[in-house]
């Protein structure tokens, strides 16, 4: 297996980085996770762009042109010869003494490699529970920062429920998951939380509002209460790893069930379909 380190593609064994890496100090570094499909990238410009954008949120200038990044990461693909699989990719501001000020003279540091594939097919057929939780993250959710305490604690929470995904309020709004993003089904109409610094906009999220309003199915971004949760006809999560995922039960601060309904099984199956023609190029 092989690493991507900066200018390089190097064996795992000879992948190196600094212990005063800022990645380690600070969690100070953002990354993506992009999903390869048929031995294509999917939303690789979607992707880079989120990337670059989150640089420029945290004040970090990443040391490449995106057409350099898209094409290591496509070396990196032919390399490790990715049929189906996904490649995370992360910056962070660089090495330096352990200081929270940063000078703006550090070398971000590229890292990047591949992730297994997780079989996926039962939870996306079946849906999944998930845990109703507080949303204890910052205010800047909007950035896809490696700094993920609040995700990481919401997820254990939720798997220590036997959920697998932890759902987050912050006051009056649902928000997001822990590493997805919600959407709920009434009277065939989309809700979900509007793309603003409480929630990361994911890719699929985006893939999906575009679907559905094709499809003439509305869509409502705006902010609703948890007990919104309980009278839902229809729930699922998103990601790029979980594609659309529905969720048949509530646990935690808010309990209910619902069953996976035709909106949900009607998004999959456009997704899947989009996937399939934006990757068989
Ligand atoms: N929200 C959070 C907090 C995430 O970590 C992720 C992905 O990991 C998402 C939403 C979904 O984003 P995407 O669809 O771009 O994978």
């Amino acid at each position: 297996n092989h690493i991507i380190v900066n200018d390089s593609i190097v064996p795992e064994t000879e992948a190196h980085v600094s212990y005063n890496d800022r990645g380690y100090h600070f969690g100070d570094g953002i990354y993506e996770v992009i999903r390869i499909y048929e031995g294509s990238y999917f939303a690789l410009d979607a992707h880079l762009d989120r990337l670059y954008a989150s640089a420029e949120k945290l004040d970090m200038r990443i040391p490449y042109q995106k057409e350099t990044l898209a094409a290591r990461l496509n070396d990196y693909k032919n390399t490790e010869k990715i049929e189906n699989g996904s490649v995370y990719v992360q910056f962070t501001r660089g090495a330096g003494a352990r200081n929270h000020l940063y000078t703006r003279e550090e070398t971000p540091v590229l890292t990047g490699f591949a992730l297994p594939d997780k079989p996926m097919q039962a939870s996306q057929e079946k849906g999944v529970s998930v845990y109703v939780t507080p949303d204890i993250r910052w205010l800047r959710c909007d950035i896809k920062t490696i700094n993920l305490l609040g995700n990481v604690l919401a997820k254990r929470k939720a798997s220590d429920h036997d959920c697998a995904e932890a759902v987050l309020y912050r006051d009056e709004a649902v928000t997001e998951g822990s590493s997805s993003n919600l959407f709920l089904v009434n009277n065939e109409t989309l809700y979900t939380h509007p793309a603003n610094n409480l929630i990361l906009n994911g890719i699929t999220r985006q893939e999906i509002i575009s679907i559905a309003k094709n499809m003439g199915i509305d869509v409502v971004e705006e902010p609703f209460p948890k007990e919104v949760l309980a009278h839902a006809e229809e729930a699922f999560i998103t990601s790029t790893s979980i594609e659309i995922t529905p969720v048949h039960t509530f646990k935690g601060d808010v309990v209910a069930t619902l069953s996976v309904g035709p909106v949900t099984r009607k998004l999959q199956q456009a997704l899947a379909e989009h996937i399939h023609t934006q990757t068989s190029a």
